[in-house]
């Protein structure tokens, strides 16, 4: 990934304040927020946000990306960290109306517009460890981005992890602060002792997801992915690609993987083996870590069936494909 991916910031946010109802949404400067330091979200991390995008259309609109199902997650992790409930109309109004205000600004393919709506605990309360923020903010960051894959592809190198977690088991669901900051650990050790990317966790031997990124094996025509669990995040981009590929007539198998059988497949020289998120929709991987080993996927290299499941994808985000399920709000 570029490493300065969502460094970027258009000039004006969209925000709403809670406090025992939202306010009407207002445009104000994005790099300007006022919270006092004792905030509950500084302290106990209450935050989630989501991750989309809006493209640049074949003719020259502009469309987001499953912004409902976005939204729908946002309120599930809202509901999950007991933050206000959201208002999921007043959400996708911000989304757009902000959108719309910087349609010039979304560039064209193979760049989109990243869409980070934030949700945050604002009660200045030290003493609330244990107990939910009354106040809270909700502001929606614009950030372009550029090509993922610019400068080639290059298939990424995975630390197969059976004893770390991610996050508390039954916190997975959550697109929030906390999640990230439990992960760091190990994808930092996984980066210095074994010069991995990223970290797959795979808690007592079940592969689960990496730290930001669901996985998804594919070999030859069967296409392995963990079936929905509280135990991780539940991609949008996973549950769009494995819809395509199941309207093509693969067979996807959701359900439990093993270390165990992911290396055995991984030998294969047509098993191929991706990460899914919206960043990049499916990044190629390479390599994986495990027992002090090294297991190449397939040839090791980004392959045919990954390139051609991005590929489709990326076809109806920029409106060159039919959107036959609905997927893309124009604004
Ligand atoms: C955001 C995220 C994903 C990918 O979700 P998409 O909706 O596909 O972008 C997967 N895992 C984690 C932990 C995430 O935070």
């Amino acid at each position: 990934m570029a490493g300065d991916f969502g460094t970027r910031f258009l000039p004006q946010m969209a925000i709403t304040h809670y406090d025992g109802g939202w306010s009407k949404e207002t445009m104000v400067p994005s790099d300007a927020l006022t919270l006092h330091p004792g905030a509950h979200v500084l302290h106990y991390a209450s935050t989630c946000f989501e991750g989309l995008k809006a493209f640049r259309q074949q003719d020259g609109g502009v469309a987001i990306f499953r912004m409902d199902k976005n939204i729908a997650r946002f309120a599930q992790s809202s509901a999950l960290l007991f933050l206000p409930e959201i208002d999921t109309e007043q959400t996708g109004r911000m989304i757009t109306s902000s959108v719309a205000l910087y349609r010039d600004e979304v560039p064209g393919q193979p760049a989109s517009l990243y869409i980070r709506p934030t949700h945050i605990g604002t009660e200045a309360a030290i003493g609330k460890a244990a107990a939910p923020s009354l106040t809270a903010s909700q502001y929606i960051l614009l950030s372009p981005v550029g090509d993922y894959f610019e400068g080639g592809e290059a298939s990424l190198r995975l630390l197969l992890d059976e004893e770390g977690v991610r996050c508390g088991p039954d916190h997975g669901m959550v697109k929030g602060g906390g999640n990230y900051a439990s992960a760091l650990k190990h994808i930092q050790r996984a980066a210095k002792d074994y010069n991995a990317n990223q970290v797959l966790f795979c808690p007592g031997g079940d592969v689960q997801e990496t730290g930001a990124a669901n996985f998804i094996l594919v070999d030859g025509d069967e296409i392995i992915t963990k079936s929905l669990d509280e135990s991780f995040l539940h991609g949008v981009t996973r549950e769009s690609l494995l819809t395509l590929a199941r309207e093509k007539g693969m067979n996807v198998q959701e359900r439990e993987l093993s270390v165990a059988e992911l290396i055995e497949r991984a030998a294969k020289p047509e098993c191929e083996a991706g990460l899914s998120g919206t960043a990049a929709v499916l990044a190629a991987v390479g390599t994986l870590i495990h027992g002090g080993r090294e297991y190449t996927v397939g040839t090791g290299k980004a392959g045919p069936r990954i390139r051609q499941m991005r590929d489709e994808l990326n076809a109806i985000q920029w409106g060159q494909a039919e959107d036959r399920h609905g997927w893309l709000t124009r604004v």
